[in-house]
């Protein structure tokens, strides 16, 4: 199968004809072809969006909010071809893609939906001047958006939807990784009547499709889901024409486990957050830090709980960890275990490639706990982005304090015990966007998101998500 770009309310092929191979990685083999876009591919859809834009932006919060609207209520229709079709592209779960991905892509578009008709400019009287100070939140105009592998749909909608409701015209572009579901949106998009030129979709590698959107100057803002070294090279490009930009990027986030806290939650909880899509969400808690009293007691637990995991094909209810996305993904992954047995790391559960039967060149790991002595070594130091969790014990509240913030990523934290003044004051503490406390990844939609230190700059989410693709005018 083909996918096409989506430009201008069309499918095309790329304008110099170049595919890129497009893997199922359950069975490691190729099921498809994706444009390998170039600038004039990204030229094209720049020229779409500029000449929808006067339109668009001037479309009433109404009629946006309708089309949106319709966005979700498609999605919701086709959520098992959705979910069925982002499970063969990325290797996760069938199960996950249908409680969680696709659902969220409805919900992303359906909030904003009702977001833009709650969202205003302000006025602020000068008392006794017989003034009046008006703050008016405009459109950019074309923005870019560009997102990554791991949760495919999920994270391409939560840009593209604040970014069509604010008033722009959207160059968007998936990873080349997981193109899929992308593709299938544009449809959607269509059948619910949005413009053509409001949304294009550009697919193609992050070098040189990625990059033709981050160089061309009349994208004026970039919202930007991915890797750290990516997020600091794009704003190194932008920084010299003053794009707006959102960096959304890498984590290794502690999960610190108290002895007072309620056990069995914390247990299950654990395993989803070490584990959950193959361990490939940034807001994993990839770094376990547990109270030294409970610290022989959780091992054993967890060891036995991670064990009873089915790793298998993706397509299987019953699955609970699918596939690596990629080759190279498994590799570096796999890599990071080597590493870990020459650091002294101890393996305490997993560490090899699985077959799995009538699937065997997909690309599965099994969950892995590996025990280090030092949050210094490279496995705590390094974002691995799969199925590998490292476990080590602390004493005190200085010391897990310490352990947690010592690293150059500051995305999310999880703190697991009953004691408040505990909780307040590690809340305040933790150099992270988000703290979880007692659970993991909850989150209403209406709330800032995004990370400090190396994690990135910038907020999406809600209304945060409107300020940043707007831009701000006062007058008086
Ligand atoms: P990546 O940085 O390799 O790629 C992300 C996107 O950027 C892809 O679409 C890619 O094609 C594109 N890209 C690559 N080079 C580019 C360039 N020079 N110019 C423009 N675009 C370019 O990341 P990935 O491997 O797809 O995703 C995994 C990373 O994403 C992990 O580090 C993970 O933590 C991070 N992530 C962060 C969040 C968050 O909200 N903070 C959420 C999900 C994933």
């Amino acid at each position: 199968m083909k996918i096409q770009n989506y430009i201008n309310g069309e499918f095309l092929p790329p304008v110099a004809d170049r595919w890129i191979e497009n893997y199922n990685p359950a069975i490691g083999e190729v099921y498809g072809q994706i444009p390998d876009s170039t600038k004039e591919d990204v030229e094209k859809a720049v020229e779409a969006a500029e000449k929808a834009f006067p339109s668009w932006s001037n479309t009433t919060l109404t009629r946006r909010s309708e089309i949106l609207s319709k966005i979700a209520d498609l999605i919701k229709e086709k959520l098992t071809f959705l979910a069925e079709s982002e499970s063969k592209d990325n290797g996760k779960p069938v199960s996950l893609a249908t409680q969680i991905d696709i659902p969220r892509a409805a919900s992303n578009f359906q909030f904003f939906a009702n977001a833009i008709t709650q969202f205003s400019s302000e006025a602020h009287e000068s008392v006794g001047l017989n003034a009046v100070n008006f703050t008016l939140r405009q459109p950019i105009g074309v923005v870019g958006c560009i997102s990554p592998w791991n949760l495919p749909l999920y994270l391409f909608t939560w840009k593209i939807a604040p970014a069509i409701a604010a008033g722009n015209c959207v160059i968007a572009k998936p990873s080349e990784v997981t193109p899929m579901t992308a593709y299938l949106l544009a449809e959607i998009t269509k059948d619910a009547g949005l413009p053509k030129g409001v949304l294009n979709i550009v697919h193609g590698l992050g070098t040189s499709t990625g990059q033709a959107i981050v160089e061309h100057k009349k994208i004026k803002a970039i919202s930007f889901t991915g890797g750290t070294t990516t997020g600091a090279h794009i704003a190194r490009v932008a920084a010299p024409m003053f794009k707006k930009l959102s960096l959304e990027l890498g984590g290794k986030n502690p999960n610190i486990i108290f002895a007072d806290c309620d056990y069995d939650k914390m247990l299950e909880t654990t395993v989803r957050s070490s584990f959950a899509n193959q361990g490939q969400i940034c807001l994993c808690g990839s770094r376990i830090f547990v109270e030294e009293k409970i610290y022989e007691k959780f091992k054993k637990d967890f060891v036995q709980k991670v064990s009873e995991l089915k790793v298998g094909n993706p397509l299987e209810e019953s699955t609970n960890i699918g596939a690596l996305v990629s080759k190279e993904h498994l590799e570096k992954v796999k890599s990071y275990i080597d590493i870990a047995e020459n650091e002294g790391g101890k393996i305490l559960f997993g560490g090899d490639r699985i077959a799995v039967k009538g699937s065997e060149n997909g690309y599965y790991l099994q969950p892995t706990i590996i025990e280090v002595a030092s949050n210094q070594c490279r496995l705590n130091q390094e974002e691995i982005f799969g199925p590998v969790v490292t476990i080590m014990p602390f004493k005190t509240d200085e010391e897990a304090l310490q352990l947690a913030n010592d690293v150059k990523y500051g995305l999310s934290a999880t703190l697991w015990t009953n004691n408040l003044n505990r909780t307040l004051q590690f809340s305040k503490q933790l150099h992270v966007g988000i703290v979880w406390v007692n659970t993991w990844l909850m989150r209403d939609l209406r709330t800032p998101f995004g990370g400090q230190k190396e994690s990135g700059i910038g907020r999406e989410g809600g209304f945060e998500a409107l300020r940043f693709l707007q831009n701000l005018k006062i007058y008086v």
